[in-house]
């Protein structure tokens, strides 16, 4: 049985051009992955905490036999294996990598919260997420593409 997953990446430390295109071979490597469809990359400024480098985004659409906490689990598996170090919210990062939808589902729990309770004001997912499925739905929020024109595309540039 597959389901499909979004899973919105970012990096802005230790070449994140390179950490994202890296994260994006390793999640290819996961059997439980069988496809995906990634974004273009793009420079995005920095939001909430801005006294930071820039940050690289990238979205991917993935076909899945992971359970959505399987999913969370191998991701922040590849977040240790990428250095990522815990310090506070919005804080400087080599990868994050997180859930925004996992077939519709809806999960209200503190580990996991789908979809993403925060991805439908971020234009550097919106954005992403709206060039390769304009169509997606997020939540009761509208798709990608509404959403992506709605928050505009301030500080948002695309770059490969
Ligand atoms: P934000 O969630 O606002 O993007 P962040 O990515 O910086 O912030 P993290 O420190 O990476 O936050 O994650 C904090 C916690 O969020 C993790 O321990 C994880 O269990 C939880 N979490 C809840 N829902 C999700 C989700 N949909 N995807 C990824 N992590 C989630
Ligand atoms: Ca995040
Ligand atoms: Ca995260």
């Amino acid at each position: 049985m597959f389901h499909i997953a979004v899973i919105a990446l970012g990096s802005n430390l230790a070449n994140p051009i390179e950490q994202i295109q890296n994260a994006i071979k390793r999640l290819n490597t996961l059997p439980e992955i069988q496809s995906m469809t990634v974004s273009s990359l793009y420079r995005t400024a920095p939001v909430g905490y801005t006294e930071q480098p820039d940050f690289i985004n990238a979205v991917a659409i993935i076909h899945t036999t992971f359970s959505p906490y399987q999913l969370l689990h191998a991701l922040q598996d590849i977040e240790q294996q990428f250095g990522r170090e815990r310090s506070f919210r919005n804080a400087p990062r080599t990868l994050d990598l997180d859930i925004i939808d996992f077939s519709g589902e809806i999960y209200n729990q503190p580990e996991l919260t789908l979809p993403h309770p925060r991805a439908h004001e971020r234009g550097f997912v919106m954005h992403p997420l709206a060039e390769i499925a304009p169509d997606y739905p997020i939540g009761h929020f509208g798709n990608a593409q509404q959403l992506s024109q709605k928050l505009g595309n301030d500080g948002i540039e695309k770059i490969m």
